[in-house]
């Protein structure tokens, strides 16, 4: 078994938070698990190995405050897992300016400030893993889930210049990128786009193309959310840990592959599995 160590996850009240957060716990380590809501983590804090507390990664004051109480409770923070994060999908055209920001505001500016506050812990512990949870969609943009792609697009900019930064503070910066999961994040997917796909519009055809793939094609070979939490530990655990690791079989072909094929190709492999025409 690996050394323990300390740490924080952000949105673990279902899915891959909370996978990751047992699978920390069964491997030894101390873990503060965290969610908008902690009555959602209760039933996990039965060990003593696991705190639940509360961070809303819109909420600056809330981030503080929980980084505070890590400190506070366990002298240090050996590992971040930016995790929390949701699915904005629509049209380009159809999404208001408050659906993007508040998209930008959990999955990208959420993670930025949670990553800032624990990057001074870290460097002056001498060291630590921030692990930025992405997707496939931070590689490859999905037609009709251009604000969640952009948004993990944004966040692997970002993790790809961190990892260069804090490097000589000893601080290691990885990114997870997983293909179809079985969480919630589908069924938030759909409390999200409901209104859209309820009322008439220029993509309404478009969007019943775009619900079939996401029930079809963007769903072979979907993973318990255990199976990203173990690769997200494996990480942790790694004493020289990969700059990215893919998770499920999606993943591991679709993104090397779309590195090399032609932008047309990509668009008419995009065209076929939502069933969009190509136009005039
Ligand atoms: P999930 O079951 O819906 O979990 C998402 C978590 O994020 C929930 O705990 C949710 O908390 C939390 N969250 C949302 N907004 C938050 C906020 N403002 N502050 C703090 N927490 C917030 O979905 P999941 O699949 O496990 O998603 C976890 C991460 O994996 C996300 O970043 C997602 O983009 C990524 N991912 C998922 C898949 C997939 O297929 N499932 C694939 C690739 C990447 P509440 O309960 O309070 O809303």
């Amino acid at each position: 078994m690996a050394a323990e160590q300390v740490i924080l996850i952000t949105g673990c009240s279902s899915g891959i938070g909370r996978a990751t957060a047992v699978e920390a716990v069964a491997r030894g380590h101390r873990v503060f698990a965290s969610a908008r809501n902690p009555v959602d983590l209760a039933d996990l804090e039965g060990s003593g190995r696991l705190s639940a507390l509360r961070l809303d990664v819109t909420d600056p004051d809330s981030i503080h405050a929980a980084v505070e109480a890590v400190q506070a409770r366990a002298g240090r923070i050996d590992a971040l897992v930016n995790n929390a994060g949701y699915g904005q999908y629509g049209a380009v055209e159809e999404i208001t300016p408050a659906e993007w920001r508040a998209q930008f505001d959990v999955n990208f500016f959420g993670a930025i400030e949670t990553t800032r506050a624990v990057l001074p812990v870290m460097r002056a512990l001498g060291g630590g893993t921030i692990v930025m949870v992405s997707s496939v969609a931070g590689k490859i943009s999905i037609p009709f889930a251009s604000p969640y792609c952009s948004s993990k697009h944004a966040l692997e900019a970002v993790a790809d210049a961190l990892r260069v930064e804090v490097s000589r503070f000893g601080i290691r910066v990885v990114l997870v990128e997983p293909g179809p999961i079985e969480t919630r994040f589908g069924e938030r997917v759909r409390s999200v786009v409901g209104p859209l796909l309820a009322r008439p519009g220029p993509y309404r055809e478009s969007y019943a193309g775009a619900e079939r793939a996401m029930d079809g094609d963007f769903q072979r070979g979907k993973l318990p959310a255990r199976s990203v939490g173990c690769v997200i530990l494996d990480a942790i655990e790694s004493r020289r840990p990969r700059a990215r690791y893919r998770v499920t079989g999606l993943a591991k072909v679709l993104i090397p592959v779309s590195r090399v094929m032609p932008d047309g190709w990509m668009d008419a492999l995009m065209r076929r599995s939502l069933k969009t025409p190509p136009g005039r």
